[in-house]
């Protein structure tokens, strides 16, 4: 079976480096928000082009301790996608602000600029953008359009490790953006991990702040927080992991251009190709087929494993069921999420299981 995800395949030199850092921060006998993290912090801001980084327990905690830095909270709306993680909308409910979901453009099934500009109200106070399945688009059209309407601009990054537009990276847009570092994602710990990268020494400070109970020095807590530290442990992995990273990024590309070049189907469309001057980082490669769960059954049995992302849009989950929506609708979201389906693409690919699924993929036929 060739798997979505395949972490038992990974080299043994990657293996054994992790092993090394694990007893590094054993024999170091300090274990939460150390230096291990600051490192780590170091370089995931020289990396993402910021002045600062602020490591945090997952990519959820990222996204609302990134809302709550900004100040916005009960009371405020925040513009976002149905077609995301729910941690995405989770992440705003729990911030305080109420989330308001802006519609899909169907070729990239990224939110579309049009209906988020029907979902501006004078209570909007940022919109979280979704770099969903690795790609970055239309950044400057983004950045303006924050300008604007006097919004800030939060970029969910979980998908979009160090994706560029224009030579700039996923995160430097926006006034913060959130990464998640959850196994499966491009830069994934053995754990749960997740950081925060901004420009603005204030909300970093706030953020540190807000990840370690609101305490601002030992024993006082001028505010409510989380309990959202990052691990030595985990951070001394994303250390290693990250050496690995542009490599996997790179294997990802190859696997994703052979798709795009052999993947030819009368009943299957792929999405839209990344824009001349982004770099996009497929974390999934998604294709669109309106036969989609019988396309999926076929796959299973000819030896490949897909999932589905996502198919069950944030306004039809029961907890959201009242949100407010674009008023046209979000007709877009809901077709995406009956017919999009996630094929294989992850760096342990070799060339023989890119060949396998083109293959499989090619010959499907619909009973
Ligand atoms: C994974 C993911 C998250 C949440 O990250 P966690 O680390 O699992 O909390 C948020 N948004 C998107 C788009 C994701 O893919």
């Amino acid at each position: 079976m060739i798997l979505m995800n395949d972490f038992k395949a990974e080299s043994p030199e990657l293996r054994d480096d992790m092993l090394d850092a694990a007893r590094r921060v054993l024999e170091s006998g300090w274990y939460v928000l150390g230096n291990e993290v600051i490192n780590f912090e170091r370089q995931w801001a020289t990396a993402c082009g910021v002045a600062h980084a602020v490591g945090v327990g997952n990519g959820m905690d990222a996204i609302e301790i990134a809302l709550r830095g900004l100040g916005i909270g009960s009371g405020d709306e925040v513009v976002t996608t149905p077609i995301t993680a729910f941690a995405t909308v989770l992440a705003i409910i729990r911030s305080g602000a109420t989330p308001v979901l802006a519609d899909i453009n169907p070729e990239t099934a990224l939110l579309s600029i049009d209906s988020a500009a029907r979902c501006i109200t004078p209570q909007t106070k940022a919109v979280v953008l979704v770099h969903l399945y690795g790609q970055i688009r239309g950044m400057d059209a983004w950045t303006a359009f924050c300008c604007k309407h006097g919004i800030a601009l939060v970029e969910d990054c979980a998908q979009a490790h160090l994706a560029a537009w224009n030579g700039q990276v996923a995160g430097s847009f926006g006034q913060v953006g959130a990464y998640s570092f959850y196994p499966t994602k491009n830069l994934g710990a053995p754990g749960d991990a997740g950081i925060l990268v901004t420009q603005d020494e204030a909300i970093a400070k706030r953020a540190t702040v807000l990840r370690n109970y609101g305490q601002s020095v030992r024993y006082h807590h001028p505010e409510l927080g989380l309990n959202s530290r990052l691990d030595e442990i985990q951070a001394a992995m994303l250390s290693v992991r990250l050496k690995w990273l542009p490599g996997f990024t790179q294997r990802r590309s190859e696997i994703a251009a052979a798709y795009h070049a052999n993947i030819s189907h009368p009943q299957i469309r792929l999405l839209a190709a990344p824009e001349e001057v982004a770099s996009h980082v497929n974390h999934l490669f998604v294709i669109i087929c309106e036969k989609r769960d019988m396309l999926q059954a076929y796959l299973q049995l000819h030896g490949v494993q897909t999932l589905i992302h996502y198919p069950v849009p944030v306004h039809w989950q029961e907890p959201c069921l009242n949100l407010q929506c674009d008023p046209k609708g979000l007709k877009n979201s809901e077709k995406h999420a009956a017919t999009c389906l996630s094929l294989p693409c992850h760096p342990q690919m070799t060339n023989e299981d890119v060949a396998t699924v083109i293959a499989a993929v090619n010959r499907f036929e619909a009973p």
